[in-house]
Formats: C-alpha cells, sequence, structure tokens
C-alpha cells in the first residue's frame, strides 16, 4: 500500500513484527520498529524521503563512508501520553546538532523541513511501537553515511540519510564505577569531539574495554594535552555536586554538546540551584572528596537520563561516594526534567515538540 503523507512516500510493510515484541521486557536498541525512512542525496541535493518496510539495504563495499568515516548520527526520543498525544524531545536542538556534526564532517545540512515531515511521518507510521508504560520510549536513531561508491580519498557527493526507532523500557542504571583515563584519548580539542560522528565511538572502544576488564563500567575521559582535566563520561556528559553546586566541564570542540546536559543545566537554574560550567581539574575530585565537599557525580544522556556514579578511581584509588538519595540534586534534576516531558510541568521552553 502507498500513500502520501506530508510529501514523503510511505511503503507500509506486510509483516509487522509488532506482535513479537514483549514491551515489558525491552533491552536498549534490541528491537528495530517495522519502518525506516531513506533519503538520498545526489547532483547537490537532497531527495524526496520515503518511509519503507526496515530491512537490509545493497550497498557497495567501497562506499567512502566505510574507509574514511563520513559517518554521523543522532539520539533522541518519543513519548506517548497516556492520552494518546506523541511528542518528540527537543527536535529542533537536535536537528541543529546534527547539522553541526554534518558540517564537520563535510556532510551536506539537512534542512529543517526534511528533518521535521521524516520524524513525524516515521513516528506516525510506527505509532503502535511506542511504549507507553512509565519510563518508556521509543529512542529514534537517525544517521547520515558517505554513499558514493569509489576508492580514492575525497569528500563523498553522495550520502544517505536513514532513520530508524526502537522501543526502549525505562533505563535502570546501577550506580556506576568509572575510572578516570590517562593513558588514552577519544577526542583532542580542534578534533571532532563536539561530533557526533561514527569514529568517535570506535577510538573509545578499546579503552572502554581495558576499563572493564579491569571492573568499570566506563571511563571518565579527561583532556588529550595533560590529562588534567575532566571531559566527559563515556558515552554521556558528567556532573559533580561540590559544595552544593551542580559542576560540569564546561564545553569545549573534545566534548559532545549533550542535549541532556543542557536541559539539566537549564532546569537546575530554574530550581535555583547554582551551576558551574568550568574546568574541572582531576586533583579538584581528589581534594573535594577528601574534604566531603564532593557529594555526588552521575552522567546525562538521553539513554538513561541521570546514571548514578558511585566510584571514580583516580590514579589506581577508589574514591567512592554515597548512594543518590531521592532528595539528591540529580534525583531532582532527573524528575523535574520528567515531569516537564510527561506534561505536569508547564514546558515552557517548547520542548516537547507535538505530532498533529
Ligand atoms: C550523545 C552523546 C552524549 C549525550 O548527549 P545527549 O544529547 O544528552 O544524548 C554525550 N557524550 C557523547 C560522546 C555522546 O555521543
Amino acid at each position: 500500500m502507498e500513500t502520501a503523507a506530508n510529501s514523503i512516500r510511505v511503503q507500509r510493510t506486510g509483516q509487522s513484527r509488532l506482535s513479537e515484541i514483549d514491551f515489558n521486557n525491552l533491552a536498549f536498541g534490541q528491537h528495530i520498529s517495522d519502518h525506516m525512512l531513506v533519503a538520498e542525496y545526489a547532483d547537490g541535493k537532497w531527495g524526496k524521503a520515503a518511509v519503507l518496510p526496515y530491512g537490509e539495504m545493497a550497498m557497495s563495499p567501497a562506499i567512502l563512508s566505510l574507509h574514511y568515516g563520513q559517518a554521523i548520527f543522532e539520539g533522541m526520543k518519543a513519548y506517548k501520553t497516556s492520552s494518546g498525544v506523541i511528542t518528540i524531545f527537543r527536535l529542533k536542538r537536535h536537528h541543529e546538532r546534527m547539522n553541526r556534526s554534518l558540517e564537520r564532517m563535510c556532510m551536506p545540512p539537512i534542512p529543517y523541513d526534511l528533518f521535521e515531515q521524516s520524524l513525524t511521518t516515521l513516528i506516525d507510521v510506527d505509532r503502535d511501537w511506542i511504549p507507553t508504560s512509565e519510563g518508556a520510549s521509543l529512542y529514534i536513531r537517525p544517521v547520515v553515511f558517505a554513499s558514493e561508491a569509489r576508492l580514492g580519498v575525497k569528500v563523498s557527493d553522495q550520502y544517505k540519510f536513514v532513520i530508524m526507532t526502537s522501543p526502549v523500557g525505562p533505563y535502570y542504571s546501577k550506580p556506576l564505577r568509572v575510572k578516570v583515563e590517562e593513558t588514552y584519548v577519544r577526542a583532542a580539542e580542534g578534533g571532532a569531539g563536539f561530533a557526533k560522528c561514527a569514529g568517535n565511538y570506535g577510538v573509545s572502544f578499546y579503552p572502554t574495554q581495558m576499563a572493564r576488564k579491569e571492573g568499570f563500567d566506563q571511563v571518565l575521559w579527561t583532556d588529550a594535552k595533560e590529562h588534567k582535566y575532566i571531559d566527559e563520561a563515556g558515552t554521556m556528559n558528567v556532573m559533580f555536586v561540590i559544595d552544593g553546586k551542580l559542576v560540569t566541564p564546561r564545553l569545549t570542540t573534545a566534548i559532545l554538546d549533550g542535549i541532556t546536559r543542557d536541559s539539566i543545566l537549564t532546569l537546575a537554574k530554574e530550581m535555583d540551584l547554582v551551576v558551574e560550567e568550568r574546568k574541572v581539574s582531576v586533583e579538584e575530585l581528589i581534594e573535594t572528596h577528601q574534604q566531603g565537599a564532593l557529594t555526588e557525580a552521575f552522567g546525562a544522556g538521553t539513554a538513561a537520563i541521570v546514571a548514578p556514579i558511585a566510584t571514580i578511581n583516580i590514579h589506581g584509588k577508589d574514591y567512592t561516594l554515597p548512594p543518590a538519595s531521592e532528595g539528591s540534586i540529580q534525583a531532582r534534576v532527573k524528575k523535574k526534567l520528567t515531569n516537564m516531558r510527561l506534561g505536569l510541568e508547564k514546558d515552557n521552553h517548547g520542548w516537547n515538540f507535538t505530532l498533529r
């Protein structure tokens, strides 16, 4: 069956997999919804997007993204309220960040209208895939990659923009044991750390595997020059509570500009918390921990929203933090963010994009 929605062609699957999904038991990213969106860039412009049954795509092994790494992605979430209203969290901001990533990798920007229509059409088609239980959501994964088949080193002239979605349950993160990384580097200033490009993940796997072998869940990346300042936590931004203030490393070109990070900082200020975006040194963590001033540490990202950190290992020594109580700053900002998303609190910033 083919129907036109907006100007996006929709080709529905004849065989939905929806009935095979156990919505009470969703591992992150395990199931991909029935449909995907595909648009192609060629001859200097983006062509018409189409919603197609999710499945394999035939491609040459010579596509430039495989060899030279022109590939970027996004990670965002859609929610369905009990009354059936579907919202996408901070769609505009995700679009802006995606275009910043694209620019850094010499890839063509996605026009806002294409982005919005693509998402809304795809999510509307797969609306029954959005879980409704508390804390559950539809994870959205847009990806753009170079698709020109050619072996010579060059900026690709062809790209594919694909969006997939995946129902995800509430993310209960057990308190993490993290290690301050002082040997390996995820990104250096002037590099592409701020871009959500595939290569940033490729280079981070090895040090993360090493840390896992030593019994850690993740690493805390430090600056590439001196390993003196904290950058971020594995695949999340990192925040600390020091002397009752919410402290986070200020953004550099080596740090991913997290939308959860920005949301938490914005809400924390409105909660009259003192917020500091500045350099956070490894030394400061040791000193403030010894003084008892460092009371909380947590990761911030779309998947977990807030992931408590229980132990920070620095130069081989464990610095342990008390379990986050209900009155902790991380619990309070998480609740505020969740309530705003659910419409229990006013969305003063227009962060909830509502599907018509
Ligand atoms: C995506 C990502 C984050 C978190 O960003 P959100 O927009 O909050 O999901 C943090 N660090 C890295 C390296 C990331 O890729």
